[in-house]
């Protein structure tokens, strides 16, 4: 049984890498693998396999197993895929948390429906995203024609501490100089005429047929996850979807996402007013972890999941309702 590699380290012990996250859902489990970034989805009986054969001697678990073919499988898996490894240490230390207290940014991700409102008072807005510490920015325009928008905007926002900047706005030609934006990571290009994806300096460009009333709808897919080291921390500790996480609507009300009915606060308030009152506010649902809500406690992803769902207050405690079931693993 096992591979050749196996059969030589029968005096060793096997060991799963620390950075490999064992997540065991309802129906299915999943590996997130927080140095590559990567998730690999396993059958929940892969994951019983590991915890019982994780710090055991090779020979020993051989022998247990020589009769079991799922066995085998399960083994060839792990190795091909460097999920363990053989050593004369039975174990070693689990990751340790890192402090995600250490960012100082009051929030880090915002999405903004640019307006006329907001484009003329655009030195507030920059300023308050400055100060706000945000990294990661979505700029959305519905403007057929915002080259010139668009440009005066990014500049604006040269001094923030943006360290990734996407867009969307409708399709049209885009002016060359956007391209020359080093902050800028990808664009999405709707109502376009063809559905297609290209690369222009290291920027990824998404042209959808489709037009915008759907872009900002809480809804789980695939795309939304984050796999790392810091999202995993965050999502310990906090809602990952929620956690410094911001809505800008075209009216500049700052709500928890696009859906949200309630304004906490507008960014072009005075910043101190949006840091003591606003943020404060916001940051009452950011300690509600998935793990602590109906049905995310029991899915797969519950801690790579960006999905910014609100949790409601039942009976019986906190839920959303997920185009995702984990009972099933089925979108809705
Ligand atoms: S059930 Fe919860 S954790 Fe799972 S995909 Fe939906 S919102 Fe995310």
């Amino acid at each position: 049984m096992g591979s050749i590699y196996i059969q030589n380290n029968k005096d060793k012990y096997i060991n799963f890498f620390s950075c490999c996250i064992l997540v065991r859902g309802f129906e299915r489990s999943t590996i997130y693998d927080i140095q590559r970034e990567t998730i690999e989805f396993i059958p929940n009986t892969l994951i019983d396999f590991i915890e019982d054969i994780r710090g055991r001697k090779v020979s020993d678990v051989l022998e247990e197993y020589k009769l079991n073919k799922t066995a085998k499988e399960y083994l060839n898996f792990l190795e091909k895929k460097e999920f363990i490894f053989y050593s004369s240490n039975p174990s070693f230390p689990n990751l340790s948390a890192i402090s995600i207290n250490e960012d100082t940014s009051e929030i880090l991700f915002t999405t903004v429906i640019l307006s006329q409102h907001i484009y003329d008072n655009i030195d507030t807005f920059a300023k308050n995203i400055r100060q706000l510490g945000v990294k990661r920015l979505h700029l959305h325009i519905d403007n057929g024609n915002c080259m010139d928008q668009l440009l005066k905007i990014l500049s604006s926002l040269e001094y923030s501490q943006a360290s990734n900047v996407s867009l969307s706005f409708p399709y049209q030609k885009i002016n060359k100089k956007v391209y020359e934006n080093k902050r800028l990571t990808s664009i999405t290009l709707f109502n376009s005429p063809k559905k297609q994806s290209l690369i222009n300096n290291d920027i990824i460009k998404n042209y959808i047929t489709c037009d915008d009333s759907k872009l900002f709808l809480t809804r789980f897919n695939l795309f939304d996850i984050a796999i790392g080291i810091n999202a995993y921390n965050v999502a310990k500790n906090y809602n990952l979807a929620l956690f410094k996480t911001i809505f800008i609507d075209r009216n500049g009300n700052i709500k928890h996402n696009f859906s949200d009915k309630n304004s906490y606060g507008n960014i072009l308030d005075d910043f101190e007013e949006i840091k003591t009152n606003t943020v404060k506010t916001l940051s009452k649902l950011w300690s509600i972890k998935k793990d602590d809500i109906e049905p995310c406690n029991v899915c797969e992803f519950r801690y790579c999941c960006t999905t910014t769902y609100l949790p409601e207050k039942g009976k019986t405690g906190y839920k959303v309702d997920c185009n995702y079931n984990p009972y099933t693993a089925e979108f809705n």
